[in-house]
Parts: structure tokens; sequence; C-alpha cells
């Protein structure tokens, strides 16, 4: 669920909650309210009725002859019934039409009561009060009982008012809610994409724009986040210039002690192995270096690059036929060869070639197989190295990309490398608009095969129309 949505439910909810709490106590004081007055004429008309029959001593025959007039008492929406003991109806008002007991469970109490009934569909308040002579019978029953179709029609208009009026508000305030608070993520929302952009691009360089995040919490966040950003530029530009003049200046120096170790031979009279050994391992560290220079110069954006139209086909074959020499036990051959024009370093592209036939070479024992091929997949030139070799597991596949990754680094390095040729390799293609795939079995003989995609010169369908 996201943050939004759940801002917004939270928001609506509690809002229903006060809304609908606010409803019930509304709603509960006006019909208490209406009750009561209701309540109280009813009561003040049955008082008056019992104060006008009272006098009559106690008796019940005296009670009968003497009845009172109901019309006199109370207002005109109050119906009165009188009651004998035994259950006879003395009297009612004339406009009143029931003649049964309005509260017949009341008659028995014998103590004043109040009740809501239903008779004949109308809906009444009926307040009961028994009539005692001086020694505690009970002489008779006042029932007066008013109408609650008024009351019961404000209460259902109120109910209606406060039910719409809930409805409309939680369904304002979460429209309100949903679009306030998209505006108020927003800015996140962008964060969001330019951070996955950094990362994508893997370019520090880029910021947040701060003209599109407001100056409050979010854009605070937005401005750690840009100078956390500047600070992991500043440091990463450091390392790669580090890197760079390291690598270079490493460069004299190592051409001086090849240069001297070749004097020194040429003199004679130092021990041959040991000049050999130095030499080698001098060759060994010029190699590494020159490796470093040119990672060091492709993150940094300063390696030379050509922008030639280059025969990749042409490129192929003449791969195929230098590494040749390099194959001993194991045949190198050519898979499918279609022609293909890219635009780029032809030097850089060839190292790319070199070093994955190298190291099928390296990696596929005698009486193995290693294939080159080049097929043209929609816009795209796809050269394969493949070979029978050892295979790549599948947990390190995604890594022999990596700067000095090896898998078997004591085999690696024992073949002279340092683990750098695939990441140079892919940097190059990356910056050729292409990329490296490696997909293996990762089973002993079940062979490696490399992939180099490069967008072609010209896009096919381009082609086919010109
Ligand atoms: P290195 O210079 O040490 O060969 P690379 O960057 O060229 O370094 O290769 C990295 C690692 O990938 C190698 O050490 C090796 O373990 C593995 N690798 C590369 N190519 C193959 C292959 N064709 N078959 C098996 N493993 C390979």
């Amino acid at each position: 669920m996201t943050l939004r949505l759940r801002l917004t439910l939270w928001y609506s909810g509690i809002l229903s909650a006060i809304i609908v709490g606010v409803g019930i106590v509304i709603y509960t004081m006006v019909a208490t309210a209406l009750t009561r007055q209701i309540d109280l004429s009813l009561q003040s008309s049955a008082h008056e009725i019992v104060r006008a029959i009272s006098p009559t001593g106690g008796s019940v025959s005296l009670l009968v002859n003497t009845l009172p007039n109901l019309q006199r008492f109370g207002t005109p929406s109050v119906y009165a019934q009188i009651w004998l003991p035994d259950g006879k109806l003395a009297l009612k008002s004339e406009l009143l039409l029931i003649a049964d007991p309005l509260d017949p469970a009341a008659l028995k109490a014998g103590k004043a009561a109040l009740s809501e009934v239903t008779i004949q569909s109308y809906h009444l308040r009926v307040f009961t009060q028994p009539v005692t002579t001086v020694d505690g019978n009970v002489m008779a029953y006042v029932q007066t009982a008013a109408l609650l179709h008024t009351v019961d029609t404000t209460l259902d208009t109120l109910l209606v008012v406060l039910a719409g009026s809930a409805i409309v508000a939680v369904a304002l305030a979460t429209i309100i809610g949903w679009l306030i608070s998209r505006r108020a993520l927003a800015p996140l929302e962008t964060i969001t994409q330019t951070a996955l952009q950094i990362t994508r691009a893997d370019d520090l360089s880029r910021r947040i724009p701060m003209r599109e995040v407001p100056q409050d919490e979010v854009g605070r966040l937005a401005m750690a986040f840009n100078e956390s950003l500047g600070r992991l530029e500043r440091l990463f530009n450091m390392q790669r210039r580090f890197l760079a003049d390291v690598s270079h200046e490493l460069r004299t120096p190592l051409t001086t002690i090849r240069a001297n170790v070749d004097l020194v031979r040429r003199l004679g009279g130092a021990d041959p192995v040991s000049l050999g050994a130095i030499q080698s391992e001098a060759e060994r560290m010029s190699r590494l270096v020159g490796d470093l220079l040119v990672l060091a110069q492709a993150d940094a954006g300063t390696l030379p690059l050509a922008r030639d139209p280059v025969e990749m086909d042409t490129l192929l074959l003449e791969v195929l036929s230098e590494a040749q020499v390099l194959a001993g036990g194991v045949k190198l051959g050519l898979g499918e060869l279609d022609q293909a024009l890219v635009t780029g370093d032809r030097d850089r592209l060839k190292q790319i070639l070199l070093n994955l036939v190298s190291n099928a070479l390296k990696f596929t024992p005698e009486g193995g197989r290693v294939t080159m091929g080049l097929s043209l997949v929609d816009n795209w030139v796809r050269i394969t190295v493949s070979d029978t070799g050892a295979g790549i597991p599948p947990e390190e596949l995604r890594r022999i990309f990596d700067r000095f990754y090896r898998v078997d680094k004591a085999r690696s390095r024992a073949m002279g490398g340092a683990g750098l040729g695939l990441s140079i390799a892919q940097r190059i293609a990356q910056l050729h608009g292409g990329r490296i795939e490696a997909a293996s079995t990762g089973v002993d003989g079940g062979g490696t095969t490399f992939s180099v995609w490069l967008p072609l010169a010209k896009p096919r369908s381009a082609r086919e129309e010109s």
C-alpha cells in the first residue's frame, strides 16, 4: 500500500469516525429534547385531570358520576383516557378513536409510567398516572398520549441531513486529501526518479532540480540528498584522478626499469635468470598499469576513442587469424559470419575481441573448441566467442566483469591475468553504446559464451529503405 493511499485512508477514516460520533450526539440530543417536551406536556395534562377527579372522595361510583370534561385539559394534541380498576373505560377524549388501553401493561403496574406504543399504525408516547384514594387504593388510571408523528418526521429528516452531509463531507475530504497528498508527495516522486536515473545512468553529476521541490521537509531531504551526491561525486572523482595519476606516474619508472634491464642484459655479467624474472615482472606491471590507466580514463570520460566506420566481420577474421598462434591444442574456428559496420575505435574493438578469444583459449583445455561468430539481431551486431572450457558457475557469472575479479584466483594469476580484462572490455563496449553478456552452463566442459552487442552504424530499417 502506498504512503499516499495510507495517508488518505487514515485521514478519511478518522474524519468519518469524528463525523459519525458528532452525528450520534446531535441526533440523541435532539431526540431527547423533543421527547422530553412531549413528556412534560403529557405529565402536566395528566396531573390536571387527576386533580380534577381526586376530590371525588375515593369512591368509584362517585367518580363515574362526576367525570370531568376532558376537552378542558391539556393541549389539543394531547389525548386522554380514564380507566377504572376493573378494566372498564370510564372516559376518553372525543378525538381519540382508540377505545383499547393505550398502554395495557402500565394499567397493571400501579405506578406512574412513560412508554412508547404503536397502535393501529399510530406511534404514540403514553403517560399513565394512577389516581389513588386517601388510603392508597387505586381508584382510576389516567392515560395521556400524544402522537409522535412530528418527532419522528423531524428525527428522520435530521438523520437524512446528518447522513447526507456526513457522506458528502467524507467523500469531499477523501478526494481533497488524495489530491493534497499527491501534491505533498509529488516532490518525493521527483526525488525517487532522479535517484533512480542517477543509479541507472551511473552518473553522479546529476542533481535533484531544487526548483521542482518545495522549501519544506521534502526540500530539505532533496538538499541533503544533493549534498551527499556532491560529496560522493567529489570522492569518486578524487579516486579516479588518484588512479589515473598513479598509473600515469608509474609508467615512466617502469619504462626506465625495462630499458635498464635490456641494457644490463646487453652489457652481460648479471644473472640471466634474475634478469629474466625482473623483465617479465616489469612487463606484467606495465600491462597492469596500462590497464588501470585505460579504466581510469574510461571512468573519467577522457579515454581517446576514434569514431570511425569499422567492418566488424573483417576485424573478426583478423582477430581469428592473430589468435591462431595462441590456440595450441584448441581448435579455433569460425561460425556464422554476417557483414556488419559499426562506428567506433577499431583498436579498442579489436582489444575486446582479442581479450575474449584469449580468455576462451586460456580456459579451454587441449582438444576443446573455441568458435567466433557474428550475426545481426535487429539493429545490433552480436559477436559471440564460445568455448568448450570449464565454464563459469552461475553465482560468479555476474561478477566476472568486476574489476580484479577472478573466478579461480590462483589459476588466473598463474596465467598472468589480474582480473581487469573483462572490465575493460565491458567499459569499451559501453563507450560504444553496447554491452557484453556472458552465459555459461556452469558445468565443467559445458563452456562459456560471451556475446558482444554493438549498435549497427546504420540501423537496418534505414538501410533497407535506402
Ligand atoms: P583475467 O585477466 O584474469 O583473465 P578477466 O577479467 O579477463 O581477467 O576475466 C575474469 C575472470 O573470468 C577470469 O579470471 C576467469 O576466472 C573468468 N573467465 C573469463 N573468461 C572465461 C572463459 N572463457 N571461461 C571460463 N572462465 C572465464
